[in-house]
């Protein structure tokens, strides 16, 4: 279940909205994303956010056991645009019956995974709507990268977001953190470390 802390952040989030050119920067260096004051460049990847419905860690799942969750469930309308987190390249089209469709963008040392997505990879390309990816393709920081769907496991509409930096999982709320830290919405509060960084 979602906490205050949770909502706060979020709402801190939504309303520190980056200018379409920053956004649009393009794709960032390691060297870029090695410097904590680059957080502010990154994109929240929902754009309609409902609420989030599972955070990073082990939880219950559907057969009653403990289980790892790497990533964090961030729930939205069916169909909501999805951006990339921070410019990168396509390392990887996902089809599999637990992340459904889904994406790997590589930015630098970083991996940002995005699953449950609408759509299909047919053919070697990821395609929603007017998206059209395939692996290698570069990708601008808050690009859309796709639309919330069903697919994988899934009991209800929401992107599973998750963040490996040097091939270890974030937890990407911690990600979320450093970026409204960076933006100065807390001055007296240093940014987060965050994978190493
Ligand atoms: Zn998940």
């Amino acid at each position: 279940m979602p906490s205050v802390c949770f909502k706060a952040l979020c709402v801190a989030l939504l309303s520190a909205q980056l200018p379409l050119a920053v956004l649009l920067a393009g794709s960032a260096s390691s060297q870029q994303l090695s410097s904590s004051g680059r957080w502010r460049l990154g994109v929240f990847p929902v754009a309609s956010f409902v609420r989030f419905t599972s955070h990073y860690g082990s939880r219950i799942g559907p057969s009653g056991s403990v289980e790892p969750h790497d990533g964090l469930d961030i729930a939205a309308p069916l169909g909501s645009a999805i951006h990339s987190w921070w410019g990168g390249v396509v390392q990887e089209l996902i089809t599999d019956g637990s992340c459904g469709v889904g994406l790997v963008i590589r930015s630098g040392s970083y991996e940002h995974v995005y699953c449950h997505l609408a759509g299909s990879t047919w053919g070697g390309t990821y395609r929603s709507g007017p998206v059209s990816l395939s692996q290698g393709q570069a990708v601008a920081t808050g690009q859309l990268i796709g639309h919330v769907g069903l697919s994988g496991r899934t009991s209800g509409p929401h992107l599973h977001w998750g963040v490996r930096y040097r091939g270890q999982w974030l937890d990407p709320a911690r990600v979320l953190r450093a970026m409204v830290a960076s933006r100065g919405t807390s001055k007296r509060q240093p940014a987060p470390r965050v994978g190493g960084i």
